[in-house]
């Protein structure tokens, strides 16, 4: 059966580059990097290497970039990490990943108050929001760079450089997608799988000076900011992904449009249906479309049979059936939020692929119409 993917938000497939260097370093480097022995240093250099990579790509000092396993702990570690700079006070938006916003309603048991900012139809914060939410007590603000639903670029860089907060971003899906600035902000959080790299490995950028308290206390690895013993390959392969992300940004994103560009032209082909955020700056790989009169569970099964992998709302919370929280708080209503399928390019998407879902989609959703239509009617 032909297959097609394009759920391309919720993971990627490696880039062959990326396996070969993880790979080669998994067989063969095997040393303990706390080692002081040669074997341990070998281990030791790979790391600190990968560490300059990634900083070079971004921009910044290697003593700035630190390895977590994926952009969940990245942003755990943020939030719970970073202390009572001013107050406990957090500002973040109703659109973060789970991985923001469950930890701030953990931090909410805990005595800290949570400001979550809503957002425009278009699924963008506006930075006088931020503004005007800042008090005495604010610590921290948490705006991802772009949302993994709707694909929505957010005004990171317009929240202004004086700040009496620290800013975080979550920039998961950002990276080799639009350009990210680190220098804008004093946290930013990466995660391997979304760009082309191995899966449970990711980074935090925190700028030089800034304090923050460890999640895992242990031996000291990660400048006593991660303790436990450092998956050498996954870091490896991580940096390798990061600067090929940056590097060929631009050719990539091109692609990526065109690729976006001839799925929309064909989408938009097929009655009632409309996409969301296109008004907005957004990633060059998502599109969200609703289709109206479809349940979203239903194209996403009927998709699968035909060999087309999609997801609907976020593939995190795929397994509940509740409408997305990211949808809800662009004020689209329930019952169309639950007609909204993501189908999310990559640079590696084939024409084959992008033919296979151009001819079963118009008749996947109109088989489901009139089998809704039918029931309606009986
Ligand atoms: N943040 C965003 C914006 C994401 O899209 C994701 C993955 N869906 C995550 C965080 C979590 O990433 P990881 O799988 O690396 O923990």
């Amino acid at each position: 059966m032909k297959t097609a993917y394009f759920d391309n938000s919720a993971t990627t497939r490696m880039d062959p580059r990326v396996q070969e260097v993880l790979l080669t370093t998994l067989s063969t480097v095997y040393g303990n990097p706390s080692s002081p022995h040669a074997a341990g240093r070998e281990a030791r250099k790979i790391i600190e290497d990968s560490r300059e990579q990634v900083a070079q790509a971004l921009g910044v000092s290697d003593r700035e970039i630190l390895f977590t396993s994926g952009a969940t702990e990245a942003n755990n570690l943020i939030l719970r990490g970073v202390g009572e700079k001013n107050g406990k006070h957090i500002i973040t938006t109703q659109i973060e990943h789970p991985s923001v916003l469950e930890v701030c309603s953990f931090l909410e048991k805990e005595g800290w108050s949570i400001t979550r900012l809503p957002v425009n139809d278009q699924g963008a914060l506006l930075p006088s929001d931020v503004q005007k939410s800042i008090t005495e007590e604010t610590s921290l603000v948490s705006v991802m760079w772009a949302n993994n639903e709707v694909g929505t670029v957010q005004p990171v860089e317009k929240l202004g450089k004086d700040r009496t907060y620290l800013l975080h971003s979550d920039a998961a899906q950002a990276l080799g997608k639009v350009p990210v600035n680190v220098n804008e902000v004093d946290f930013l959080t990466l995660s391997g799988h979304k760009l082309h790299g191995p899966k449970g490995i990711g980074a935090l950028y925190f700028r030089k000076g800034v304090p923050l308290h460890p999640l895992l206390f242990g031996g000291g690895q990660e400048f006593e900011k991660r303790g436990g013993t450092e998956n050498v390959a996954l870091i490896a392969g991580f940096a390798t992904a990061v600067s090929l992300a940056v590097e060929e940004l631009s050719e990539n994103r091109t692609a990526m449009e065109e690729t976006r560009q001839r799925l929309m032209g064909m989408v938009t082909t097929i009655s009632n249906c409309f996409v969301l955020g296109s008004e907005a700056e957004r990633l060059p790989n998502i599109l969200n479309v609703c289709f109206e009169g479809v349940d979203a569970e239903a194209l996403v099964l009927a998709l699968d049979a035909e060999g087309v992998h999609v997801s609907s709302g976020s593939a995190c919370s795929s397994l509940s059936t509740e409408p997305s929280h990211v949808l809800l708080a662009m004020g689209i209503p329930m019952d169309k939020a639950k007609t909204s399928v993501r189908f999310s390019v990559a640079v590696d998407t084939t024409r084959e692929e992008l033919d296979h879902l151009i001819e079963v989609l118009p008749k996947t959703v109109s088989r489901l119409r009139s089998y809704s239509e039918k029931k309606a009617d009986g």
